[in-house]
């Protein structure tokens, strides 16, 4: 039975994807799915648009069409709502699987919480993956950015982005301040007077469904590698304990087809058996400086949610910065695609920000969907628009002899690359 939604209008076409019989995570879509976009604040309502138009041009060209279904949250939704993030948005997203979903504004210190993690937590989306690829003209501050070549799954739903913190001031970190020193016994860990404090759930259950999600992309899409990022020397019960439950995975679950770093070297003398994906480790802040000095060795990258965030940002910047980085948030069976960038509010309206980010954000959904060619084409024609010399102010200002164009100029450009392309 359908949910009954009265803060979403359903639109009068399309089919729900909905998942194959006897399967938790098989898709079955139909040629008109309908899919629920939220714009988003600030840009989103730039991004947003242009990149349903080319989603749209893409799905035209390999014979399908999209029935968006426009939800809301953040501004938009106090807006209509008086509320931050609908339960129809919730629902809609969980009923239709598939979504993809602007930039959404977080207050820094009071205010409501983050509404992109209570998103990925509503919906159980536990992967955020982040793909950083160069495409070709897109300008770089690093000489050979077309080595990087790398996607991160960061952890989605724990660490000390889980919320579970106390204000200064309060009671109840009051309490916590004494049961840590009292029962716990810190009692000279933390300085006297005001204090916040925070907490840092890593589970085996979080770890090992990240790190299996990370190795079964990694062999399925042909990858060397899947690194465990981590900060184990100093947060040996969190960070250490998410590599060596990573290692149990990649040793318990798939027999030959995935070997360990010291397997390898002990047992093999550093020859990996064919087609394998090899499992290694490295500490957080190395791997920050590996990223840009042995860059063409890293492959997949699987990690908790703070070492994910700053490092996807940080490998961004190598291959164009934020105006290009896109990511999707996985569940089971489910997907909410969203760009790596905020709400840029200083450029709201003003039809001037990289849509691509978006853009490429969709094109992840569209291959969850097995849209591939229609995925394809996406990536062709946005490489070929930004090899044209056809940007946005963030990369024409990079850029010799560029043209520089707004974002709804530079999306029917796209556009038209994706009707030459086809
Ligand atoms: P931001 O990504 O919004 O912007 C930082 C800078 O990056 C911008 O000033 C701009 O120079 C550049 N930039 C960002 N997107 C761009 C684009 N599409 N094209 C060209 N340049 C672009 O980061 P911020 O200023 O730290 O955050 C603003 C708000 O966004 C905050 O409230 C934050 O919480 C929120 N945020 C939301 C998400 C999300 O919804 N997933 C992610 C990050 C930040």
């Amino acid at each position: 039975m359908s949910y009954d939604y009265d803060q979403v209008e359903v639109p009068a076409e399309g089919e729900k994807i909905t998942l194959e019989e006897g399967s938790d995570t098989a898709l079955e879509v139909p040629d008109n799915p309908i899919i629920p976009i939220i714009y988003g604040d600030g840009v989103g309502s730039d991004v947003g648009p242009a990149a349903q138009k080319v989603l749209d041009a893409a799905a035209e060209a390999t014979g399908r069409g999209i029935s968006w279904m426009r939800v809301y949250a953040g501004e938009s939704a106090r807006e209509r709502y008086d509320e931050n993030l609908p339960d129809d948005t919730v629902e809609a997203i969980k009923e239709h699987r598939v979504a993809i979903k602007g930039p959404l504004t977080t207050p820094v210190g009071s205010g409501f919480r983050s509404l992109n993690v209570g998103l990925r937590k509503l919906l159980d989306l536990y992967a955020n993956v982040r793909p950083t690829y160069h495409l070709e003209g897109v300008p770089s501050p690093v000489s050979e950015p077309e080595q990087m070549d790398m996607v991160t799954f960061r952890e989605n739903t724990e660490d000390v982005y889980a919320g579970i913190e106390w204000e200064q001031g309060t009671d109840e970190v009051e309490q916590v301040k004494e049961f840590v020193e009292g029962e716990m016994g810190f009692d000279d860990v933390i300085h006297d007077g005001p204090v916040g404090i925070g907490v840092k759930p890593i589970t085996e259950f979080g770890t090992k469904r990240l790190v299996r999600e990370a190795i079964d992309y990694a062999l399925e899409h042909d990858r060397d590698s899947v690194t465990l990022v981590h900060k184990g020397n100093i947060m040996k019960f969190t960070e250490g304990q998410f590599r060596d439950w990573g290692y149990e995975v990649a040793e318990e679950e798939y027999g030959d087809e995935v070997i360990t770093e010291d397997t390898l070297w002990e047992e093999r003398d550093g020859e990996a058996p064919e087609d394998a994906v090899v499992v290694n480790d490295r500490i957080a802040d190395n791997m920050l400086q590996q990223l840009l000095t042995r860059t063409d060795q890293y492959d997949v990258i699987a990690t908790m949610n703070l070492n994910g965030d700053y490092m996807s940002d940080a490998a961004g910047a190598q291959i164009g910065g934020l105006g290009i980085a896109p990511g999707g948030n996985f569940g089971e069976g489910r997907m909410l695609a969203e760009p790596v960038h905020g709400s840029a509010p200083k450029y709201e309206g003003q039809d001037k920000v990289n849509p691509t980010a978006m853009i490429l954000s969709g094109r992840m959904m569209l291959e969850y969907m097995g849209w591939t060619d229609a995925a394809d084409l996406v990536r062709d024609a946005v490489e070929e628009t930004i090899s044209s010399g056809k940007v946005t102010y963030d990369l024409e200002r990079q850029l010799e002899d560029a043209e520089k164009l707004a974002t709804s100029e530079y999306a029917d450009e796209v556009v038209s690359n994706i009707e030459k392309l086809s």
